[in-house]
């Protein structure tokens, strides 16, 4: 008999019908509160050696919550397909084709269970594993900052000791929780961190102290959201006036940026639908300025010849905002920290359009290689920080 299960870390489906193999008709679960859909998570067992087609009947719903401006770009179930493994160590990419309604992929797995996903997840456990690694190095403390309201712990990573000197560097993720490639990003940036034997991530820590908010949205990471927490809160609309009854997060993100001081901040995304690794800076705050402008090129170009993942030259989508929304966190932050560099990072799901890998698209590997490589960027631009 097939079972379709979404009990299951970061798990997120509801199943119409699975009696037939030729057609597992599911739905991806609204976020609550909201209307807001798109990351799926399940495990599907009783597979092996059966051709199965599942189709994920609602997909077409997402379209309705499309953001701003997106009117000539693809949507998100076009031209890619999901992630699938049968370890949840290693992910490989299925075909699949949507009509506008329906996300539909058939599969004949090799073993009995087989978990299939909007991209590899990085599911609550990973990120306790994720500070344990951070903390087997002397260089590295924790401390909990505040908690979710589900009071899961928000935690505060930091890498390097504090002196006056040092430029206060930066990241935080998962805001929006089925953007796991932030998860993967900062995995491989702190790894490459604490190899003594890389000379970019030693004079980095000579120069700068790193504070890392792994996930700030522990909440819609445990429950499979998409974009929100589990009261249907997007915590990166909340900046402006984050309140500990909506977005205790938030609160606590802040209160520590304020309390530490910061030169850098790159908050990490990742985007359905555009096929690009794309970064832009806080340019339509009122205290951006050509110097600012100038130390952000030097960072691209620095990330640029490090990755050629990193594609030069990609557009805001729709054009660039006029008016800096203050409730976003890379416009809050660079309003907040005038002579900061505050950038918004938004990986692929599906591939880069300059560096495609047609097998596989996107993966945990590259956007891992990706935050190890991000280091370089702010190498180029670390002696800039703190003087514009
Ligand atoms: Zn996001």
């Amino acid at each position: 008999m097939i079972s379709i299960d979404a009990a299951i870390p970061s798990g997120r489906i509801t199943v119409r019908n699975a009696s037939d193999a030729s057609d597992i008709q599911l739905d991806v679960p609204k976020d609550p509160e909201s209307n807001f859909l798109g990351w799926y998570h399940f495990r599907a067992s009783g597979v092996r050696g059966r051709k199965c087609r599942f189709r994920l009947m609602n997909a077409g719903e997402s379209r309705a919550v499309r953001l701003a401006n997106r009117e000539g770009i693809e949507d998100r179930w076009t031209h890619t397909g999901p992630l699938a493994s049968y370890d949840l160590v290693n992910w490989f990419r299925i075909n699949a084709t949507f009509d506008g309604t329906t996300f539909d992929f058939e599969h004949e797995p090799a073993f009995d269970v087989c978990y299939y996903a909007a991209f590899a997840p990085f599911p609550p456990e990973r990120d306790q594993r994720l500070i344990a690694g951070a903390l087997a190095s002397p260089l590295a403390r924790l401390e909990t900052i505040g908690h979710s309201l589900q009071a899961r712990p928000i935690d505060l990573l930091t890498m390097g000791a504090p002196t006056p000197e040092k430029k206060q560097c930066w990241i935080i993720a998962r805001q929006h929780p089925s953007e796991t490639q932030a998860g993967f990003f900062i995995e491989g940036l702190i790894e490459r961190l604490l190899n003594a034997q890389d000379a970019v991530a030693r004079a980095l820590l000579e120069q700068a102290v790193f504070y890392i908010v792994p996930n700030m949205n522990p909440d819609g990471s445990a429950n499979g959201f998409s974009r929100t927490t589990s009261t249907g809160v997007n915590l990166n609309r909340e900046w402006a006036s984050p309140s500990d009854e909506r977005s205790p997060e938030v609160v606590a993100v802040q209160d520590a940026m304020r309390r530490i001081g910061l030169d850098f901040c790159i908050d990490c995304h990742a985007d359905p639908e555009l096929r690009c690794n794309f970064v832009w800076p806080s340019q339509n705050v009122p205290t951006w300025n050509a110097d600012r402008q100038r130390v952000f090129e030097y960072f691209e170009d620095a990330w640029h010849a490090a990755s050629p993942d990193y594609g030069l030259g990609e557009v805001y989508p729709g054009g660039v905002p006029q008016e800096a929304d203050l409730s976003m966190a890379w416009n809050w932050i660079g309003n907040a920290f005038p002579h900061a560099l505050s950038v918004l990072l938004e990986q692929p799901f599906k591939d880069t359009r300059y560096t495609p890998v047609p097998a596989t698209g996107w993966t945990p590997q590259r956007a891992s290689r990706f935050g190890a490589a991000f280091l370089d960027g702010l190498h180029g631009v670390i002696d800039h920080l703190r003087k514009q």
